[in-house]
């Protein structure tokens, strides 16, 4: 159970309320989007990025998304009784997911709720431990998406089914997660997180175009890239030529900042000096 829940319009209630109709579209549909973001010393990390992401999300499936002022409200409503929480700890990470669904099946406003959660210590430790990644065709060509709206390409949608899955598939197989790749072979992302490496002194990560979730925590790394002497590029990259470059992570605001040690079972050169610098230039903690 969520430790914190605020509803649009309401404010933070207890969490045991139900809250959800049975007639519900993000129910019946998994019809919706959300986001979710790192609190850090109670502290929202890159809230802004987050909304201003979810109201590109309500664009794309034409959700009827409350403006950004509501939505800021509303997550300042749950930090606030995150922070009057027994169990909050200032030293800890803890996660808030902001949902909005279409409503309801006849026609409504957007369900809208916000919920905070400690982060487990194990979600973690991929920072400090690494990852094994399995490749899984996405099935759709690098170029699919941008040409075909309906696959809302570049929207978090609340129906994760097929994320889901692709990750018991990883894990059944001994691996930590898995790679999307194109049917023609190129890398997208993580099915929860953004891939990002390094080619020399260029910090490289997916062009959008192809439909991934644009990362915030890529888009962050990216941008301060030359904090740590490096260009940034967007750039397309086949599976094979990943196993060639000078590191390889996976990104994404809960997990944090996580390298790959190894792709379809082949070891990947990984760069520690390179990879606390990152953990620190976004501001996660190292579990140690
Ligand atoms: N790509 C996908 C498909 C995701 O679901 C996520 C996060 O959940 C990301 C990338 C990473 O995005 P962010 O860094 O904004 O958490």
């Amino acid at each position: 159970m969520a430790k914190v829940l605020a509803v649009l319009g309401r404010g933070a209630i207890d969490p045991e309320q139900p809250i959800i109709r049975a007639d519900d579209l993000g129910v019946l549909r998994g019809d919706g989007i959300f986001e979710t973001l790192n609190v850090r010393g109670g502290e929202m990390f890159l809230l802004r990025e987050h909304l201003v992401r979810m109201a590109a999300s309500a664009r794309r499936t034409e959700i009827d998304l409350p403006p950004y002022e509501a939505l800021d409200e509303l997550s300042e409503q749950a930090r606030q009784a995150w922070l009057a929480h027994p169990d909050f700890d200032p030293d800890a990470e803890a996660a808030l997911r902001i949902v909005a669904t279409r409503g309801l099946e006849h026609g409504s406003e957007p369900t809208v709720y916000a919920t905070i959660d400690p982060v487990p210590r194990e979600r973690t430790l991929p920072r400090r431990d690494g990852l094994q990644v399995l490749t899984a065709s996405s099935g759709v060509n690098a170029d699919t998406r941008g040409q075909a709206p309906w696959l809302l390409g570049g929207a978090k949608l609340l129906s994760y089914a097929t994320t889901m899955a692709v990750m018991r598939w990883a894990k059944s197989l001994g691996a930590d997660d898995a790679l999307w790749v194109t049917a023609d072979g190129y890398c997208l992302e993580g099915p929860t997180s953004s891939l990002v490496w390094r080619d020399k002194d260029v910090l490289c990560t997916t062009p959008t175009d192809t439909g991934i979730l644009p990362g915030t925590t890529s888009t962050y790394l990216l941008q301060h890239a030359s904090k740590l002497g490096l260009r940034s590029e967007e750039r397309l990259i086949t599976p094979e030529k990943l196993t060639r470059v000078d590191g390889v992570w996976m990104t994404s605001s809960v997990r944090g900042v996580a390298f790959v040690t190894t792709l379809d079972g082949q070891e990947l050169a990984t760069d520690p000096e390179m990879h606390s610098e990152l953990v620190k230039l976004s501001g996660f903690e190292l579990p140690s």
